[in-house]
């Protein structure tokens, strides 16, 4: 054979062959890939109902790989991609979130979050709680959560005749944040006096069966805590009028209140049973009580306009 000859065999065999090669890799390097995105979520989102947009969505706002595993495990729902943008939102209560909105489909998705946040989409002293008595001054007893029978809080102080009536407890910590809280009022001829602070176990649960007795129980829970409930027994609370507004009735209308609702706060106290927050903090509006959170917290309730609940929820709980 001549060396033409022998050249001309090498590209009659050699240029399909490359070909065969080439082609053979760009398919095997195509399935490659295809078979590495079947493994992603993106793609298992997609499978699953969403979109590309919705499926990277929720890739960009569920950074861990448990939480996007955890959505695949439920029905496609768009509502998910609407829920997870409300500041509040927290991740171990989305089953109900998903719930509640199927039940109320006309309550906006801000107001979900936060009913869900503070658990009043169970019935009022359902599914009860502990307290988590680690938790100082930001310990919270509401109608979930019970302090136990004994529990009385360390440093209890009598608040000082000049800014109580006689046999008013509350903590120290919270009495030195009350007197330089009266002293400013003071100063705008505001007379603060506290008239019910700490109480034990023992006469909430006095007040709250003298009521029942009489009225039975659905009206002693209107007006009075069950024992363990009551946020007076953590010598954090107190009921505080100015000596001249001292109904129930009216306080909301003082100047008192409106000096209390905007400087309470940088004392570290807040206003526990906002207006029109019933439906959250499960409590009608008081407008008399206060309670010692520290400042930190009361800036944040403050400046976000939320009730200690959702607070608690977001800040405390949802953080640990
Ligand atoms: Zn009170």
């Amino acid at each position: 054979m001549t060396k033409l000859k022998i050249k001309k065999q090498v590209w009659k065999i050699g240029i399909p062959l490359l070909l065969a090669i080439f082609v053979g890799c760009y398919l095997g390097l195509t399935m490659y890939k295809e078979f590495k995105y079947k493994q992603t979520f993106e793609y298992k989102l997609i499978e699953h109902g969403y979109t590309l947009n919705e499926a990277q969505e929720l890739l960009n706002f569920y950074k861990e790989d448990k939480k996007i595993a955890y959505i695949l495990e439920i029905p496609k729902n768009t509502f998910i991609l609407e829920i997870i943008k409300e500041k509040y939102y927290i991740h171990h209560n989305l089953d109900r979130y998903l719930s509640y909105k199927e039940e109320h489909n006309n309550i906006e998705n801000k107001d979900i979050v936060a009913i869900v946040n503070v658990n009043r989409d169970y019935d009022l002293y359902e599914n009860i709680k502990n307290c988590d008595l680690e938790k100082g001054n930001i310990l919270n007893v509401n109608k979930y959560y019970t302090l136990p029978e004994d529990y009385a809080p360390e440093n209890l102080k009598n608040i000082g005749l000049q800014y109580a009536y006689a046999g008013n407890k509350i903590t120290e910590e919270a009495n030195d944040a009350y007197v330089s809280m009266w002293n400013a009022a003071s100063e705008e001829e505001l007379k603060l006096i506290v008239n019910s602070s700490y109480r034990t176990h023992e006469s909430q649960t006095e007040v709250y069966n003298n009521i029942k007795a009489a009225n039975g129980q659905k009206a002693a829970d209107k007006v009075a805590a069950r024992p363990g409930h009551s946020e007076h027994q953590t010598g954090l609370a107190i009921d505080v009028f100015e000596i001249k507004n001292q109904a129930t009735s009216t306080f909301k209308d003082s100047p008192a209140y409106t000096w209390l609702k905007e400087n309470a706060y940088k004392f570290g106290f807040i206003e526990r049973y906002p207006e029109n927050k019933e439906y959250l903090t499960g409590y009608s509006f008081e407008s008399w009580h206060w309670r010692y959170v520290g400042e930190k917290a009361a800036k944040i309730i403050q400046e976000e306009n939320i009730t200690f609940d959702e607070y608690y929820a977001y800040y405390i709980e949802n953080q640990a």
